[in-house]
């Protein structure tokens, strides 16, 4: 097994309950390249993958929110600032690391574009909520005037709503296949991707959803022919009784116990229940491939076999 894809959720970015300051975050992305690194020294190749949640929504939010002043960039066009900004500090980070234990791997981001379904059942019904809160009235103009789905979330006021289609096709493929068979680590389908929608022409169109970044990663996984996704985030292991006093964590899970664990309702909807989809997915795609769920701490005693929930056909 040497060929990962590392899906990093948004511990690895970010620490909770600090300001989100660009130096804060920078400070948890060097945190989170010493960890990978540690992986790149086992002699692992990595591509990475990571989310952009917290992210999108505040340069959502700054754009919405000085649009009095200069024009405010779409949903999509946040998206692609996000994987900038995201991956600047990352291809930064892992650069610094790698130099230090002599490694001269070069690190590189890719703004990449996911197409999705226009016909998504994902669209019909947006649940996703992104950026800030609105009056009742604002909601009801931003409907009429701009045509956005608004809903009231959770008594704290109302929200613009996108849908969260699956991916279909990673469009800058062959750019990430060239850069991984070159030698260059890459950090692609950041935040899922920027969901595009492919024309009758065969033109695309950036459009506002969300896609998930583990469902994004494991596409990613497959293309590429990695031999294992390996999902970072903020548990160790995947429960089932999640949170109850019987809960039990998963050590290794075939296809079929874990599709028997999602039937039974084990896992949350939008943070582990996608993880686990997505981890089913690369597992079945062939014989041989796993996807590892474990924290960034525990992310190479999780491929030794010591730790982590692991999914196998
Ligand atoms: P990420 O940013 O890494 O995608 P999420 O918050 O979306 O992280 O998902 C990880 C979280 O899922 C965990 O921190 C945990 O609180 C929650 N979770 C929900 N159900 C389970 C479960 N059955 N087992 C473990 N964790 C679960
Ligand atoms: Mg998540």
């Amino acid at each position: 097994m040497r060929r990962l894809v590392v899906a990093l959720g948004g511990n690895a970015l970010q620490e909770g309950g600090r300001p989100a300051t660009a130096e804060a975050q920078l400070e948890v992305v060097k945190a989170t390249a010493v960890h990978l690194a540690d992986l790149v020294e086992k002699g692992y190749e990595l591509i990475i993958a990571h989310g952009n949640g917290p992210q999108v929504g505040r340069l959502v939010l700054q754009n919405e929110g000085a649009s009095h002043i200069t024009p405010a960039m779409p949903f999509d066009v946040c998206g692609a600032m996000s994987q900038g900004m995201i991956g600047y500090h990352i291809q930064q980070a892992m650069g610094d690391q790698l130099r230090k234990r002599g490694i001269n791997t070069p690190v590189t981001t890719l703004v990449t574009q996911v197409v999705v379904d226009g016909d998504d059942p994902g669209f019909k019904n947006p649940t996703k909520p992104i950026g800030p809160f609105y009056s009742a009235q604002e909601a009801g103009r931003m409907e009429r005037e701009k045509g956005y789905t608004m809903k009231e979330d959770a008594g704290r006021g109302w929200r613009r709503v996108v849908a969260s289609p699956r991916p279909v096709e990673i469009v800058e493929l062959a750019a990430v296949k060239a850069l991984v068979e070159a030698g260059i680590m890459v950090i692609t389908v950041g935040g899922g991707g920027i969901p595009v929608i492919r024309k009758a022409d065969g033109s695309l169109e950036g459009t506002a959803a969300v896609i998930d970044k583990d469902f994004a990663s494991e596409r990613l996984a497959e293309d590429i022919d990695a031999d294992a996704l390996l999902i970072l985030t903020a548990v160790e292991k995947a429960a089932v009784n999640f949170g109850k006093p019987n809960q039990k964590e998963l050590d290794t899970v075939t296809v079929q116990e874990a599709e028997r664990y999602i039937k039974e309702g084990h896992f949350a909807a939008g943070s582990m229940l996608p993880k686990i989809n997505a981890a089913v997915a690369f597992a079945n795609s062939r014989q041989g491939r796993r996807a590892i769920i474990s924290s960034l701490e525990k992310a190479i005693e999780a491929l030794e076999g010591k730790t982590g929930t692991v999914i196998l056909k």
